[in-house]
């Protein structure tokens, strides 16, 4: 059986094909327009495996742009799709942290990948991806550089909740000539409090494993599990989690 998960998201669009017990997959930006994104990685999987569509038995969509997609047989939330594709990553995981570009999630789950629980900020910048955007481009780095620029350094206070008082808060403190790597620690600090306060109104998982683009974050997930007190696990492909989760409740809808 051939199923494809498609996670559009307010930053990147993922597709995830299943073939039997092998997988491929593909990210693309999302851009302006979340239908556009989600046809074109759809189109570039199917190519790069030379199939077609009529090859797929089933097509999962997910994110925030899933109801845009024409072409899906079922659109299922992000919550299931990444409580799913967690539990496949890593086994016995019974605590998601998903950090994307514009949301942050906790979800509790059984052992068959089932939600149990589940808490979300959707309202607010600050603990997700697009808080550590807004700083990285501050102190002119790019995302993917943070956690080496500030390996090892102690964190700053940054006391601002909101990501505007916040952005201010790091400019003055660049002025002050506080050091860019003590910053960086403190907006890492930042982002992984304001989740594991989230994580920690739920309850408390044995196995915590950590999704979405955040992920890819050492420094977030190092701070994730100070503040939990807690080993916190980074998912392979955590960026791809909700893709996956995708493609395999598409394999189950398939069988039925
Ligand atoms: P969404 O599903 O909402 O589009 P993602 O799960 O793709 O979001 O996560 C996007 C976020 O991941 C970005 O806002 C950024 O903070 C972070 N990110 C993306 N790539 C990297 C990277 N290479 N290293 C560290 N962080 C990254």
């Amino acid at each position: 059986m051939i199923t494809v998960g498609i996670d559009v998201g307010s930053i990147t669009t993922k597709a995830v094909l299943l073939n039997g017990t092998t997988w491929q997959s593909l990210l693309l930006p999302t851009g302006c327009s979340p239908r556009d994104a989600g046809k074109s990685v759809f189109e570039q999987i199917l190519d790069r495996a030379s199939l077609s569509p009529a090859d797929v038995d089933c097509v999962v969509g997910t994110g925030y742009g899933r109801i845009s997609l024409p072409f899906i047989d079922k659109a299922i939330t992000e919550i299931t799709c990444h409580a799913r594709g967690a539990l496949h990553l890593v086994n016995g995981t019974d605590m998601v942290i998903d950090i994307g570009g514009q949301d942050s999630k906790v979800i509790m789950i059984d052992e068959q990948g089932r939600v149990i629980n589940f808490a979300m900020n959707d309202k607010c910048a600050a603990g997700t991806g697009r808080f550590l955007q807004v700083m990285a481009a501050v102190l002119g780095a790019d995302v993917s550089e943070l956690a080496d620029l500030a390996r090892g350094a102690e964190p700053v206070q940054i006391s601002s909740m909101c990501t505007v008082f916040a952005e201010s808060e790091v400019v003055s403190l660049l002025a002050q000539g506080v050091p860019k790597e003590r910053i960086i620690a403190g907006i890492h600090r930042s982002v992984a409090g304001r989740v594991a306060s989230m994580a920690g109104r739920l309850g408390r998982g044995k196995r915590i494993t950590f999704t979405g683009g955040v992920a890819r974050n050492g420094g977030v997930r190092e701070f994730l599990a100070r503040e939990l007190g807690q080993e916190v696990t980074v998912a392979p492909e955590p960026q791809m989690a909700g893709a996956i989760g995708a493609a395999l409740l598409a394999r189950d809808r398939g069988k039925h």
